[in-house]
């Protein structure tokens, strides 16, 4: 992303004992997944017990009084013996069923859905879940935000770190990735846009279905839909890649041929960047920009969403975005808190994007950064950030600077080798990992180095083993 800148009842025990005396083998009695997926800083966020593969989503829009209605249909494997689990989902749910077979359900509070089959399902299995909603998802508040962005002419269902429950039923949280069917209805004279490759239109009497396919695993807050009054343009880049670029008819013509102008960078950016991270990890891209008063753009998987630029050819924010396709898509953060992984690495590929056009070094630009700022901007570990100050300008900027001094310390060799290994194979990391990897590629112990300049709240002394001389 880039802005301008939370049981348990314990099972009844006659049930336990049968299960437990009557199978000597390791049969393990069925109990309720958790409600969260454990992260530190958003505790209610995803949910435990299984893995989701793959979501179908057919929801149905509607634009003069912001209703919302659909169905999410999910196919998961249980990581533990379930008597039930949890979805996450802010509208009202009027059905649910698992694997064809009517379930109970009750919402815990607002955000939870609770779903008990009408009988367990085995650790290791594949089930699936259909659950069924409505409502208006722009009245909807949780962790003290309203984050559903649409007016009466266009919506653009796409959020960081929460979105996902507000348009489909969802384990939302990073460290659970999953492909996606996109279904929207519409009135016949909108768009939609959304990750992947368009399928197809099915055509209504007054509403069309617009379905896309995401074919590449993704995080449920990556997943995004845009409905409104696009103009489309779609090809294929000069090595092949399928792309899609949208631009909201809410703004002028002029307007609508600035941002094409910047949408069209993307194809050259992601050339600059390959370069730097290895293949581009997705089977198509593009953009859409929207006409909505946004203040951030983000990174939905293959397609990120970008605010109208007011006709700067900002194309360091299409390299930011695009840089999250690796940093953020591809390898997701593990946790919340790993937020250092997505936004230092996308602000450094910005800044490095620049000086590819030749206004500075990178060492100069981090020399200057560093001289800059004044103790009050040094005090948020950005290693560490906590939940309130997840996206704060220093996670962004010091997180930027501390990629760069980190090249400056291991050398530019060491430093690809790096990123070409985080990002070979592997759905999601922590900063731990992350470290660890830095100090086997380089060889060097890099302790006190990410101490100074993740979990301090002093400026890093300007020392070689800092990467500041
Ligand atoms: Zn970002």
């Amino acid at each position: 992303m880039n802005r301008s800148r939370r049981i348990l009842a314990s099972l009844v025990a006659t049930t336990c004992l049968v299960a437990g005396v009557g199978s000597a083998a390791a049969e393990v009695d069925p109990s309720p997944g958790s409600p969260g997926a454990g992260d530190r800083y958003f505790p209610d966020y995803g949910n435990g017990g299984y893995d989701v593969i793959h979501y179908d989503v057919h929801d149905r829009v509607g634009f003069n009084r912001g209703r919302l209605s659909g169905r999410t249909e999910l196919r998961a494997t249980a990581t533990q013996s379930l008597s039930r689990f949890n979805l996450d989902m802010m509208l009202k749910v009027t059905a649910v069923k698992v694997n064809g077979q009517v379930a109970e359900f009750r919402k815990t509070n607002r955000h939870e859905l609770q779903v008990t089959p009408a009988s367990p399902i085995a650790e290791g299995t594949d089930f699936r879940v259909q659950v069924k909603y409505a409502g208006v998802p722009k009245r909807l508040r949780w962790n003290g935000e309203r984050p559903w962005l649409g007016n009466r002419r266009e919506i653009v269902a796409m959020g960081e770190p929460q979105m996902a429950a507000w348009w489909f039923a969802a384990n939302d949280h990073p460290s659970d990735k999953a492909t996606f069917d996109i279904s929207i209805k519409v009135p016949k004279h909108k768009k939609v846009v959304a990750n992947g490759e368009l399928e197809k239109i099915t055509k209504g009497k007054s509403r069309n279905t617009w379905h896309w396919r995401a074919a590449e695993p993704m995080a449920a807050y990556l997943a995004f839909f845009g409905a409104g009054n696009f103009a489309l343009e779609r090809g294929r880049t000069p090595s092949g890649l399928p792309y899609v670029y949208a631009v909201s008819r809410q703004l002028n013509q002029r307007q609508r041929e600035q941002s094409f102008n910047l949408l069209r960078t993307t194809p050259k950016v992601l050339t600059f960047l390959e370069k730097w991270l290895g293949d581009y990890p997705f089977s198509s891209t593009g953009g859409l920009v929207t006409g909505l008063e946004v203040n951030f753009a983000l990174e939905n998987q293959t397609r990120p969403t970008y605010p109208y630029s007011g006709g700067k050819q900002s194309s360091w924010l299409v390299a930011h975005e695009l840089t999250h396709q690796w940093f953020g898509d591809k390898v997701a953060v593990r946790n919340w808190r790993d937020i250092w992984l997505n936004e230092g690495f996308a602000t450094f590929f910005e800044m490095l994007w620049a000086d590819n056009y030749g206004s500075a070094t990178p060492q100069k630009w981090l020399l200057r950064e560093w001289g800059y700022y004044p103790q009050s901007f040094w005090q948020l570990k950005i290693g560490e950030p906590g939940a309130a100050r997840l996206f704060d300008y220093p996670v962004y900027q010091r997180g930027g600077m501390a990629v760069q001094a980190l090249r400056h310390r291991i050398g530019d060799a060491d430093f690809k080798a790096l990123l070409r290994a985080w990002l070979a194979d592997r759905e999601n990391g922590s900063i731990e990992d992350f470290i660890a990897l830095a100090e086997e590629t380089s060889g060097e112990e890099l302790d006190g180095f990410f101490r100074a300049w993740l979990f301090s709240s002093k400026r890093p002394a300007r020392t070689v083993a800092n990467g500041l001389a």
